[in-house]
């Protein structure tokens, strides 16, 4: 693990790097030519310049041995600069995944030592045209040359869709299906078949370089088969979902900073109706404050998946529901916070110009790569279904009576109504279970939306009381003190307390999951008139977090229309 001066100074020369090298108008004009600054992603991943690819690897394989939290603070800041240059950058790790987690001492040797000291970038070569969401519909095939009764090589035909780094990497894992099942290889550039298409027309991340790959009878010696062993692929990259999700949150929670952080000054000097835009309160609290809310509440279920990650609780894909709950939380507020940001900057917001419509563009991918929100739903709310079944419906039910706990010592931190979201949440499930509501598909994937906020909120109540004692994680992003996450927290699990208990009793009512004669005892176990109740305070917790992100001292912003 590095110290936190280690991870500073790498933070520090990362901006620095990006201030050079990748200034507003660069950026600018190469999102219009759709074309990746190669050099600049070289130098980034070279050793003897940035050199930011380091700290992603260990000690033993010539990196700096960063963890977790060090990378979501990197992969944050990355996609602060440009998620195409970020996605660039972490296709690289992507594509090493599987040698990380899967390969043989001798392999991870050769490759990972070959990033540390050449720079070498891979691809991540995954998703078939006819195999996204679905990798078991794998369709690359990988045929076993022998000698004798040794295999000697393999065979590898099939087609790649959307591989990051596709056109510029010099070595790519590749998933292909061999006698015994789905099974990664390292394929390099320049094999004899392996080609690549030209860059794909993108909406977004058009710094980035995405391609399409053909494999035609491509010959690998077997050593390029990652960890010796067969028909270990599907296992080997459900290994690393808890942590790459983890980073593709963080690149939501970036580009989502990214785009408030240029309309939130923009509205102090914005004047209409007399007065700046960020003195009217219609504006900062539809259009900064909740965005602000559910970023934070994104950032605070990263940091402790980090932190349990860095703790090795995440050994053999234990914290992958983690992960997709961090993914689907910071990339779906990132990307509403981004949509937010044009309508805050108006008519400048839908120019090239103020670059809010092109992060915009750019974060729309991270609700789609690494696993669709769609499939992060239903990922959470498989896993979670069977903790409320194995528990017997207590499993949210015990999570609200810790943070019922928290709050007898910490009242102001939101716990006591992010216990409502998580007692409403396991009433809903209960109801779901006794009138076996999840064999609407919809309804089991609206759970898991619920669940994700539900969750964060009780995360986001425990990191503003962590705050409050001191006790954040030294490497934690600290933009706001513990007052302000105290408000941040209180505003975000109002927001989760309505939502699971209207939207629960909405989708058990849909799926015709209570009867009449049972609703009023239903209605009465979601505690609707206390969650209703939680409301008051609402709009002065917003005025609060408003004048902090606006720097200013308590004053009444509604005043000014
Ligand atoms: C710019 C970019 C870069 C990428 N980089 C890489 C890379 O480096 N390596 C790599 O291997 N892949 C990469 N991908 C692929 C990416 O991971 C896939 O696009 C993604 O997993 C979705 O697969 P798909 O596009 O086939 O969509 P589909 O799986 O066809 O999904 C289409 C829609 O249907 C929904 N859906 C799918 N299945 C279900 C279901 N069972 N129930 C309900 N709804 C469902 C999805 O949520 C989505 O909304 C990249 C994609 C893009 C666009």
């Amino acid at each position: 693990m590095i110290t936190n001066k280690t991870l500073k100074s790498s933070l520090k020369a990362l901006k620095e790097f990006a201030k050079k090298r990748l200034a507003d108008q660069e950026i600018i004009a190469l999102d219009a030519r759709d074309e990746c600054p190669l050099e600049v992603v070289r130098d980034m991943c070279s050793p003897d310049k940035l050199g930011i690819h380091l700290l992603f690897l260990s000690e033993e394989h010539g990196g700096l041995g960063g963890g977790t939290f060090d990378f979501y603070r990197v992969c944050e800041e990355l996609a602060r600069i440009d998620l195409g240059v970020a996605t660039s950058v972490f296709a690289t790790f992507l594509g090493s995944d599987p040698i990380l987690f899967g390969a043989t001492p001798e392999q991870k040797k050769i490759w990972l030592t070959r990033i540390a000291e050449e720079g070498l970038l891979f691809a991540y070569g995954a998703t078939e045209p006819d195999a996204g969401s679905d990798l078991g519909a794998l369709q690359s095939t990988a045929e076993r040359v022998m000698e004798g009764d040794q295999i000697v090589g393999y065979k590898i035909n099939g087609l790649k869709q959307w591989i990051s780094n596709g056109g510029i990497a010099g070595a790519y894992t590749i998933l292909a299906s061999t006698p015994a099942g789905p099974s990664w290889f390292i394929v390099e550039k320049g094999a004899k078949g392996f080609s690549h298409d030209k860059p794909e027309d993108k909406h977004g991340i058009r710094l980035s370089n995405t391609a399409a790959l053909a494999l035609d009878n491509v010959y690998v010696d077997a050593d390029r088969l990652v960890g010796g062993v067969e028909g270990q692929g599907l296992i080997q990259a459900q290994l690393v979902f808890g942590y790459t999700r983890l980073m593709v949150a963080a690149f939501g929670l970036g580009g989502g900073w990214a785009a408030l952080d240029r309309a939130i000054p923009y509205s102090t000097k914005r004047v209409q109706a007399g007065a700046p835009l960020s003195e009217k309160q219609g504006y900062t609290h539809k259009l900064i404050v909740p965005h602000v809310a559910r970023l934070e509440a994104g950032r605070a279920y990263i940091e402790e998946t980090a932190e349990r990650i860095d703790a090795g609780e995440g050994e053999n894909g234990k914290l992958n529901t983690e992960g997709a709950i961090a993914k689907y939380m910071a990339t779906e507020a990132g990307n509403m916070a981004a949509d937010a940001s044009i309508q805050a900057l108006g008519g400048y917001g839908y120019t090239h110009e103020y670059m809010v419509e092109k992060i915009k563009r750019d974060v729309r991918i991270t609700t789609i790569y690494e696993g669709t929100s769609e499939i992060m739903e239903m990922t959470i709310s498989r896993d979670r279904w069977q903790l409320h079944l194995k528990t017997r419906g207590q499993y949210y039910h015990d999570q609200a009576r810790q943070l019922e706990q928290l709050h007898l010592t910490h009242p102001n931190v939101g716990a006591n109504v992010a216990a409502l979201a998580l007692h409403a949440l396991a009433e809903v499930m209960e109801k779901a279970r006794s009138a076996r509501l999840t064999r609407h598909q919809h309804i089991l994937l609206r759970l898991g939306e619920l669940i994700a906020y539900a969750e964060c909120a009780g995360c986001l109540a425990r990191r503003a009381a962590r705050m409050a004692e001191g006790k954040l994680n030294e490497k934690a992003n600290t933009r706001f003190d513990a007052n302000a996450l105290a408000a941040l927290s209180r505003i975000f699990a109002r927001e989760a307390a309505l939502k699971v208990s209207e939207e629960g009793l909405r989708w058990v009512c849909a799926g015709d999951g209570v009867g009449d004669s049972e609703m009023a005892a239903f209605e009465a176990g979601l505690r609707l008139p206390e969650i209703h109740r939680a409301q008051a305070g609402l709009i002065s917790d917003m005025d609060r977090v408003a004048d902090v992100l606006y720097n200013r001292t308590a004053k009444s912003v509604g005043a000014s229309a």
